[in-house]
């Protein structure tokens, strides 16, 4: 395990201790944001936020990724909020466009159909590109290269709670690669045969998906190109119904902090290609949050995911901050009570929050 730098558990520092005392060691981490020129404006009020709550003490870099050139206005505005050094990337067109096997004429028969019938995004042919490149692509870009780590931040976003700690060694050092604040169900009409077309691809390359006793501790250090070890524990079945079917529950991609080598890995690179082959990014209407989800399941093991509980944030409407009861939390300033424009997800009708919390309940039960 990397070497402690006081940094790596969940303090609660006064900002002044961490001026006084920077961290010492970062990790090969950034921020990683796929965004819109247009979105200058929420862009900006994310960062400034994000660089008052942490990043003023750990300067992480950010990578800024678009499918069009950013225009200088867009790249001055983020360099006035934050001192922190900043690339900006073009997409690829291969990342970002029909692949040869998809029939662009059905395809947009079905968003024509899925507008109809009033599907979230039913009808939006960029979305679909969005989450097939957040899915298959973002990590490949190459001005990620350096990098093992990410964290993925939206325009409009709000971090509600001073993280004094990093959260990067964080992870390192316990072993985990995949972390989240927001679970929720997915909107079924947008996934018809994702969970089919993962049981099949689980049988075809005969994945474990059951426990099994650890002879050896399972271990998270993965290199760029090096395989995953088989998960000891696997998460998959968390997400199976006693009658078979998805419980639709994922992580919320918006927020996550991640390990750019899970995404990297050959396993997740066959299982990202079987997905493309089916065209259903684009027939359908797959999201990048329940593909990342369903591919922990497949790949990690229940303790290889993280619940970020301490950190407060808010994606468009819906909020995540800690409980009182929970004494997590830095410095929050989170909202007491619910508005239109922000609502504590934690008790929202689609979370899947108490789901996940009775599941590691249960893991840690377990005695082998
Ligand atoms: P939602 O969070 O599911 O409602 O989807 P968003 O509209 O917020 O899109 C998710 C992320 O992808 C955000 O960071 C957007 O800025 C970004 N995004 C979505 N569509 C496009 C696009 O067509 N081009 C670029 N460059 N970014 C996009
Ligand atoms: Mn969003």
């Amino acid at each position: 395990a990397p070497r402690s730098t006081g940094y790596d558990v969940r303090v609660c520092l006064p900002q002044r201790a961490l001026q006084t005392k920077p961290p010492s060691r970062k990790a090969k981490a950034a921020f990683v944001v796929l965004v819109r020129n247009s979105e200058q404006e929420s862009m900006t009020s994310a960062i400034r936020n994000l660089e008052e709550r942490f990043n003023r003490n750990f300067h992480y870099p950010y990578v800024f990724l678009n499918d069009e050139p950013f225009t200088p206005e867009f790249k001055e505005a983020m360099h006035r909020v934050s001192d922190a050094e900043m690339e900006f990337g073009l997409i690829p067109e291969e990342h970002w466009s029909y692949p040869a096997h998809v029939n662009q004429t059905y395809a947009a028969e079905c968003r024509e159909r899925m507008e109809k019938d009033g599907i979230y995004y039913g009808g939006s042919e960029t979305y679909r590109h969005m989450c097939r490149f957040n899915s298959g692509f973002f990590f490949r870009h190459p001005l990620l290269d350096k990098y093992d780590w990410y964290w993925r931040v939206e325009p409009g976003v709000k971090y509600y709670c001073d993280i004094t700690y990093d959260p990067f060694i964080f992870m390192e050092k316990h072993n985990k690669l995949y972390g989240f604040v927001i679970t929720l169900t997915e909107i079924p009409q947008t996934i018809p045969s994702l969970w089919q077309t993962t049981l099949e691809y689980a049988r075809l390359r005969r994945l474990n998906l059951e426990p099994r006793n650890p002879k050896e501790t399972s271990t998270a250090t993965i290199g760029p190109h090096s395989g995953l070890p088989e998960p000891t524990n696997p998460l998959f079945p968390y997400f199976r119904q006693p009658n078979g079917d998805y419980n639709l529950c994922h992580f919320w991609s918006n927020f996550e902090i991640a390990s750019l080598n899970l995404w990297r890995s050959p396993q997740y690179m066959d299982y990202f290609n079987y997905l493309d082959k089916t065209g259903n990014f684009f027939y359908e209407r797959w999201g990048d949050a329940p593909v990342h989800s369903l591919a922990a399941g497949l790949f990690l093991s229940t303790e290889q995911i993280h619940y970020f509980e301490d950190i407060g944030y808010q994606h468009d409407w819906y909020r995540h901050c800690p409980s009182k009861e929970s004494k997590l939390g830095c410095n929050c300033d989170c909202p007491t009570t619910d508005t239109k424009s922000s609502l504590n997800h934690d008790l929202a009708p689609d979370t899947c929050l108490p789901r996940w919390r009775d599941w590691i309940k249960k893991q840690q039960k377990k005695s082998w």
